[in-house]
C-alpha cells in the first residue's frame, strides 16, 4: 500500500532503521515501521490512510514534519529525508530537507541506517552504504561517521549504543568504546526520562549485565547509578575480605533476569545491595559488616528514584520494600523455625512470592545448595 501511494505521488518511499534490523535477524514483528519519503512525510502518510479500506487516521506532528498511523497493531511512522546539522547545548538538531543518504548519515548506527526501497520497479532493494549487513553478521555496533562526533552531537546514542548491545548481544566497536568514556560527561544533556526508557530496556533484556558492565566500563554509570559504582571492590583488613557487592548484584540481576520478566522485580535485584556502599564497617570481633544496609538501601531506592525523575508510586515502594526485606529470608535460613516463617510472611504481604524469587537469586549466586535447603520452609 504505502509503495502504491509513493508511486501515485510521485515520490520515493523507503523502509528504514529498526525494521530492516529485526527483519534480516529475524527477531520477530517490529512493532514499529518507519517509512522515509523522499518529499513530505506527511502527504505520504495521507495518501496510505486513503488507500487502507477503514481509512485510519492520521496523527501529525507538525512541529517534528512527521506523521503517524496505525495498522492493525504495527505503528507506521512517517518522515521526509532529512539533514541535520548540531550545535553545542542541545541534542535537538538544526534540521533540512535532505536526500536518502543525507538520511542515512543522520542514523546512530550502521545496522539500524540500512533502507528497503519501496518504489515498486526496485521493491526490496537494500540500500546498505555503510555496511550494515555486515556488522549485522559481525555482531557489531558501529556508527556510520566519526563516532566522536557521532556520540558529541547527540549523547542518548551512547545509552542507545550499549541497550542494543545488550539486547542484541552484540559488541560494540572499540573506537565507539573510546569516544563514549572520552564524551561521558555530555550525558548531563540528556533528561532523566530518556535515561531510564534506555536503563529499562536494558534491564528487560535477557542478560542486563552486558549492559550495566558496559556502563561501569565507559564511565557512564557514574553518572547515572553512582549507587552501584560504590559497591565495586574488595577491601582486605586483617585478612578478612569481603566480597565485590558491583559484581555480585550483577549475577544476581541476570540471574533474576531468568525467573522474572517484570521490569521492578528487576530493579529489586538491581538495587538490592545498594545501602551496603554507605554501612560498610570493620570491626576486630566479625571482621565485615553491612549492619542496617537493608534500612539505609530501601532509603536510597527513593532519592534514586527522584533523582532519575522515575514516578515515586506503588512500583517504587514495591522496590524499597523489597530492598528493606531481601536479607530477611536469608539471616532466618541460619535458623528456621515456624514463628519466624510466619512472621516473614506476615512482614512480606502481597510481596512474599516475589521476595522468595529475589532471595533464590541472591543466595543462589553465592550457594546453591544453601538455597534449596531451607527453601521449603517458607
Ligand atoms: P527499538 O524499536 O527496538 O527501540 P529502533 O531501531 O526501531 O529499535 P527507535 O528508537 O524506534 O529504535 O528509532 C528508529 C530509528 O531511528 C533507528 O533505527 C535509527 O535509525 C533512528 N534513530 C533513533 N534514535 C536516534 C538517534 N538518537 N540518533 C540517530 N538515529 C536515531
Amino acid at each position: 500500500i504505502i509503495s502504491q501511494s509513493a508511486e501515485a505521488l510521485g515520490i520515493d518511499a523507503y523502509v528504514i532503521g529498526g525494521f530492516v534490523r529485526d527483519f534480516i535477524l529475524k527477531r520477530g514483528q517490529h512493532k514499529d515501521i518507519d517509512i522515509v519519503a523522499i518529499g513530505s512525510g506527511i502527504d505520504l502518510a495521507r495518501q496510505v490512510a486513503k488507500n487502507i479500506p477503514n481509512h485510519p487516521k492520521v496523527q501529525i506532528f507538525k512541529t517534528y514534519g512527521t506523521a503517524m498511523l496505525r495498522y492493525e497493531d504495527i505503528e507506521v511512522e512517517f518522515v521526509g529525508a532529512r539533514k541535520e546539522s548540531y550545535t553545542e547545548e542541545s541534542r535537538n538538531p538544526i534540521v533540512e530537507n535532505g536526500t536518502l543518504e543525507d538520511d542515512q548519515n543522520r542514523r546512530d548506527f550502521t545496522i539500524n541506517a540500512m533502507a528497503l526501497d519501496l518504489n515498486p520497479s526496485r521493491f526490496g532493494d537494500l540500500l546498505d552504504p555503510f555496511d550494515g549487513l555486515k556488522d549485522l553478521d559481525a555482531k557489531l555496533i558501529r556508527t556510520p561517521l566519526d563516532p566522536d562526533i557521532t556520540y558529541s552531537d547527540d549523547p542518548l546514542r551512547m545509552m542507545r549504543a550499549i541497550r542494543f548491545a545488550t539486547q542484541l548481544n552484540f559488541t560494540i566497536e572499540n573506537a565507539s568504546l573510546i569516544a563514549i568514556s572520552k564524551n561521558k560527561d555530555r550525558i548531563k544533556i540528556i533528561t532523566k526520562e530518556r535515561i531510564v526508557v534506555e536503563l529499562n530496556k536494558i534491564l528487560e533484556s535477557e542478560v542486563p549485565s552486558i549492559g550495566f558492565l558496559l556502563l561501569e566500563q565507559t564511565g557512564l554509570l557514574d553518572y547515572i547509578l553512582p549507587e552501584l559504582v560504590a559497591l565495586k571492590g574488595i577491601d582486605e583488613k586483617e585478612g578478612q575480605r569481603h566480597k565485590d557487592n558491583f559484581y555480585h548484584t550483577l549475577e544476581v540481576v541476570d540471574n533474576i533476569a531468568q525467573n522474572t520478566d517484570d521490569l521492578w522485580l528487576r530493579w529489586a535485584a538491581l538495587l538490592h545491595d545498594i545501602g551496603k556502599a554507605p554501612t560498610k564497617k570493620f570491626s576486630k570481633k566479625v571482621g565485615w559488616t553491612f549492619h542496617g544496609h537493608e534500612f539505609e538501601g530501601s532509603k536510597m531506592v527513593y532519592r534514586l528514584f527522584k533523582r532519575l525523575k522515575m514516578p515515586l508510586n506503588e512500583k517504587m515502594k514495591f522496590v524499597q520494600k523489597l530492598v528493606l526485606m531481601s536479607s530477611r529470608p536469608i539471616a532466618l535460613a541460619q535458623d528456621v523455625t515456624d514463628s519466624a516463617v510466619r512472621r516473614l510472611v506476615f512482614d512480606a504481604g502481597d510481596y512474599v512470592d516475589d521476595l522468595m524469587i529475589l532471595c533464590e537469586a541472591d543466595i543462589t549466586t553465592k550457594n546453591p545448595r544453601k538455597f534449596k535447603k531451607y527453601h521449603n520452609n517458607f
